[in-house]
């Protein structure tokens, strides 16, 4: 787990659009963050550039204290859960949720890996269907086999790219209790990037409103509403 911290973040893509226009902001070690705006306000870039897709133009980014800007992806220590969580048909449950660790070739015994499957499946009463393939499963089971992948990583912070925009809504709303729930226990660090009101107002610690390219606000659920 780690503070996220960026100081005047700016990209600049090569045709010369300004997608992020000098963002700063403070994320604290466990703190639940979440990222509203628009369509095409930068949301996406920001979350790039955070876990090292994109090229930061200018400005500092800070994970854990250290400065991050030059890291590979890989050396960030992050976990992505993306809106369509590929999922690999041919794997059982456990085998998808183990994946992240047998790329890390040699590093955990079989045994260590047993373990670490078994309590991001416990965390995520995914338990019960360890030996079932995607095509059988629902599909917020599936989005809960796409976040045991990102607990097994044992990252330094969660990244969420709307994650649940292609549910529909009574499955939106279980899910978004169970991230909240997950998040709590686990005491992850993370951001979660959705224009989805609802989702901004339930399911954080803070909400940064992003706007053009600029945060425009940056308060409590509830202070966002109070404030007109
Ligand atoms: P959001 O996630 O909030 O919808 P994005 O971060 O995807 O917004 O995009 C922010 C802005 O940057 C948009 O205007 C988009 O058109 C532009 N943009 C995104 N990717 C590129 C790119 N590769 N080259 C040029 N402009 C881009
Ligand atoms: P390879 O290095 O074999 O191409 P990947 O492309 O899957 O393997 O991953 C490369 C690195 O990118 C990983 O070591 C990991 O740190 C990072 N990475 C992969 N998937 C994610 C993800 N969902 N979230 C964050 N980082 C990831």
């Amino acid at each position: 787990m780690a503070a996220i911290t960026l100081k005047d973040i700016v990209k600049q893509y090569g045709d010369g659009f300004l997608a992020v226009k000098g963002v700063s902001l403070d994320i604290a070690d466990g703190e639940f963050v979440i990222l509203v705006g628009p369509s095409g306000c930068g949301k996406s870039t920001l979350l790039r550039m955070i876990v090292g897709l994109e090229d930061i133009t200018a400005g500092d980014l800070h994970i854990g204290g250290k400065r991050v800007n030059d890291k590979a992806p890989r050396d960030r220590h992050l976990a992505m859960v993306f809106q369509n969580y590929a999922l690999y048909p041919h794997l059982t449950v456990f085998e998808n949720i183990a994946f992240p660790l047998r790329l890390q070739k040699g590093q955990f015994t079989d045994a260590q890996i047993k373990e670490k499957v078994e309590f991001a499946a416990k965390t995520l009463e995914l338990q019960d269907h360890l030996d079932r393939k995607p095509a059988n499963l629902s599909g917020g089971q599936r989005q809960r086999v796409a976040m045991g992948r990102a607990i097994v990583r044992e990252a330094e912070a969660f990244l969420f790219d709307e994650p649940l925009s292609n549910l529909d809504a009574k499955l939106r709303g279980q899910m978004r209790t169970e991230i909240a729930r997950m998040q709590r226990r686990l005491g992850t660090t993370t951001v979660y990037v959705t224009h989805d009101q609802t989702e901004a107002m339930t399911l954080g610690d803070r909400v940064a409103v992003l706007r053009k390219g600029e945060l425009q606000q940056v308060a409590s659920p509830r202070g966002l509403y109070e404030q007109p």
